[in-house]
């Protein structure tokens, strides 16, 4: 899809553009000690409704770029991740980690502890998330009876991402690493569950990425548990049979939607710009989520 309104990825002295998402742009590192390996750079840019928007939202950037990196710390004892560095080119100082080229997964490796989202849609449909039957009768957001992983294809930029079983990513990517996928998916999410339940988080979804280095060993790779991966809801609100607050896009979506922005969704055209309340409330969110979980003062 070519009308996401992506901008133009920013030269980076030393580095070849090789590729911009919704919020990242990816870069090959030229010369000196990582010539080769990556450099993810995550912007301030906001996506919603599949929308990226004209808004930035300030400081978001190097603020998942330090959750992530605080989460990776978290559980090196579960599974290497991809970071080499974070000393990058002063542009990009704080929201841009040096990181090992991996082979990816063509997988989006979903671990879903709550039923919320394409889940709860899935469910709603058929009983079942993504062919793992659940007891009948559960409410929106409710915690499920043990965590499940859902994987999803990964698909190319701007499509969504669709849930399929575990059989048909074995089928596709080998039963041996599809199983391993999942153990290690189930195990960082069944940490990181606990640790943002301790700091008043429930962590109802997250999504992983994992990549293969060149002697074999699998490694968590992209940028994890942070806002734009993960459902993180407030532990105090959470009152199953409801919409749950929920620490990411929730301010803008529900802006969005509201008649205040005089946008309609199903019209097609790009949403407006953020007033600066909604981007102050909205980057409040992520300062709180953030604090809450390192215990650091941004
Ligand atoms: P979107 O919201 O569209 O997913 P994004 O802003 O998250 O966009 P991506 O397009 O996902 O950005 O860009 C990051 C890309 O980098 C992903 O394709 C991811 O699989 C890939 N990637 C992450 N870590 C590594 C790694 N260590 N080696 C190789 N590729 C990686
Ligand atoms: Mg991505």
């Amino acid at each position: 899809m070519s009308d996401l309104n992506i901008p133009d990825a920013p030269a980076i002295e030393g580095a070849r553009h090789l590729h911009s998402g919704k919020v990242r742009d990816l870069y090959e590192i030229e010369q000196g000690a990582y010539a080769g390996q990556l450099l993810m750079v995550a912007s301030d840019r906001i996506s919603a409704f599949d929308h990226v928007l004209d808004t930035t939202i300030p400081d978001k950037g190097e603020i998942l770029t330090r959750m992530s990196l605080w989460w990776f710390d978290q559980l090196t004892h579960l599974v290497p991740h991809h970071v080499l560095s974070t000393e990058v080119p002063a542009s990009v100082r704080g929201r841009a980690v040096v990181c090992e080229r991996l082979k990816m997964f063509p997988v989006e490796c979903v671990a879903r502890g709550y039923l919320a989202g394409s889940g709860l849609v899935d469910y709603a449909a058929t009983g079942a998330v993504c062919g793992i039957a659940l007891p009948p009768g559960r409410a929106a957001a409710s915690r499920l009876p043990a965590p499940i992983v859902t994987p999803a294809p990964k698909a190319a930029v701007g499509d969504h991402d669709e849930n399929v079983s575990y059989e048909a990513v074995a089928g596709q990517i080998g039963e041996a690493d599809a199983g391993e996928l999942r153990d290690l998916t189930m195990e960082v999410y069944a940490a990181a569950e606990r640790i943002a339940r301790e700091r008043g988080i429930i962590l109802a979804d997250t999504k992983l990425e994992f990549g293969r280095r060149s002697d074999g060993v699998t490694v968590l790779a992209d940028e994890v548990l942070t806002p734009d991966s993960s459902r993180f809801w407030p532990a105090d609100d959470w009152r199953p049979g409801r919409p749950q607050p929920s620490y990411d896009k929730q301010i803008v979506r529900n802006w969005l939607l509201s008649p205040e922005s005089g946008w309609d969704k199903a019209g097609g055209d790009a949403p407006p710009p953020l007033p600066d309340a909604v981007v102050e409330r909205t980057r409040a969110r992520y300062v709180e989520a953030y604090e809450l979980l390192t215990g650091e003062t941004w």
